[in-house]
């Protein structure tokens, strides 16, 4: 596992996902096609970058 705080999982539907690389929240969430288990797509506005986020 990639030892993300797991007080993050607590956040609910709607709460943004925290950002792997730089610890923040300024994300969106993608929708990626295909079913979605229990992960999501997420994008950061800052890196750039996208990431996997649970919930
Ligand atoms: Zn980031």
């Amino acid at each position: 596992m990639r030892g993300l705080d797991p007080s993050v999982a607590a956040g609910g539907e709607g709460a943004p996902a925290r950002c792997p690389y730089c610890g923040g929240t300024n994300t969106e969430r993608e929708h990626p096609k295909g079913p979605s288990l229990c992960r999501s797509i997420h994008f950061c506005a800052d890196c750039e970058e996208p990431f996997e986020a649970m919930g």
